[in-house]
């Protein structure tokens, strides 16, 4: 059997992998940490769950149109009129399974064979693997200054007559990091000057501490959608702690709409409509679930900060939303996927590697699980790693002898 070199290139999600891995500990009976993955632990929000049920006691569960069904876009009209004061109509949304399945479609729409796309290092995993399955060029850009911000002379520097689009994500997986409006003031401007797409994955837009706020795109886009460069991605999975919904959508012009409407129609037809209900009642439902959400979060930083700050030559950055933080452990070794490895062997902690990212040197560590959890994976990594903890310590009533990486 023979596999297309493509697929076989395309690499296994790490975050999934370590899931899985850590899944597997656990069934043994092993006291693993989760630290890899980013999930809230809430209940789904009621209204999602009656809205879904009430769809699913229909027992007329069909098709739904390819790019949504009306009253779940009626909705994302009222979420973007509200939080991003941005008028769009129903022609400019696509719902899909998830923010990844809209960013796989955009991608698929907007690049031929070569064409580069702008990711900005530390970036989510999946960009780039997305960018080489639909046989585009990833182009990182890392800042120069070794700061976790992007810098758009960097950007400019890497901008070729090849780029169809850049990528920013922000509040950042996996730094934590808002990015400043001027910033994003400078790439929507940048972005139109020059018609490059501007794809603004805005997953964890309302997951933002401290009283800040992640800047909106459209506040800088000049005239109507349909003319514009700036396409927005979001979804349920995180606002809402709805992972396992698998809804998302992408606002774009409304010809790109139509091209990935086709892109969908032959590849999954449409998202469920029993999750579309669930996502429709999410939104529509009582919004305060997000801000608990965001508070409980807030909360996990401080701790997890706290916790870190403490780390003998752990250097961190602290996060203003999302729920990672993003820390540099060079004082102890610069190989990301050793640590991470070494961690998960001698401390159970599930980290995930810095160079998954695009970023040796760290580890992302998510703090959406439980405040126990955090307390005590930290507390383990400092003993797995400081050089002047107990040789010994058990964890639960298991004895761990410490090893040297
Ligand atoms: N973008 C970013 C930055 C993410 O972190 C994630 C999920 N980890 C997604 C998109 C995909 O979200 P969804 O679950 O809606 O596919």
């Amino acid at each position: 059997m023979t596999i297309s070199s493509l697929a076989a290139s395309i690499a296994e999600s790490p975050t999934l992998r370590m899931n899985e891995e850590a899944e597997l500990l656990r069934q043994r009976g092993e006291p693993v940490i989760h630290l890899g993955i980013g999930e809230p632990k809430n209940r789904a929000p009621i209204n999602a769950i009656l809205n879904s049920a009430a769809k699913l006691n229909t027992g007329n569960i069909k098709y739904s149109p390819t790019d949504g069904i009306p009253s779940l876009k009626k909705a994302i009209i009222a979420y973007t009129e509200e939080n991003y004061d941005k008028v769009v109509e129903p022609e400019n949304i696509i719902v899909t399974s998830g923010a990844k399945q809209a960013i796989y479609n955009i991608l698929y729409t907007l690049l031929n064979p070569q064409d580069e796309i702008i990711i900005l290092a530390p970036y989510w995993v999946s960009y780039p693997e997305i960018a080489r399955m639909v046989y585009g060029t990833p182009v990182f850009v890392t800042p120069e200054d070794g700061s976790l911000h992007p810098r758009m002379e960097d950007i400019i520097e890497s901008v070729s007559s090849s780029t169809k689009a850049i990528i920013v994500n922000s509040p950042n997986n996996p730094s934590g990091l808002v990015f400043k409006e001027e910033f994003i003031k400078e790439i929507v401007e940048f972005c139109e000057k020059k018609q490059i797409y501007l794809i603004m994955d805005d997953i964890y837009h309302k997951l933002v501490f401290d009283g800040k706020k992640a800047a909106s795109c459209y506040k800088f886009a000049q005239g109507e959608i349909n003319e514009s460069r700036v396409i927005s991605v979001n979804g349920v999975s995180k606002l809402y702690g709805m992972t396992g919904f698998r809804i998302g959508w992408a606002i774009a012009p409304s010809r790109l709409v139509r091209v990935m409407t086709n892109i969908q129609a032959q590849t999954t037809s449409c998202a469920s409509v029993i999750l579309q209900a669930a996502a429709e009642g999410a939104l529509t439902g009582m919004q305060s679930i997000v801000e608990n959400l965001r508070l409980t979060i807030q909360n996990n930083r401080d701790i997890i900060m706290r916790e870190l700050r403490s780390f003998n030559g752990v250097k961190t950055t602290e996060p203003d939303g999302a729920f990672y933080c993003f820390p540099d452990f060079r004082a102890y070794e610069q190989d990301s996927v050793k640590l991470s490895e070494f961690l998960l062997k001698k401390a159970l902690v599930v980290t995930v590697p810095g160079k998954e990212f695009g970023m040796e040197g760290r580890l992302r560590l998510s703090f959406s699980g439980s405040v126990n959890d955090l307390v005590e994976g930290v507390a383990r990594m400092k003993w797995a790693l400081d050089p002047s903890s107990p040789n010994e310590i058990y964890i639960g009533d298991k004895k761990i002898t410490r090893d040297w990486l």
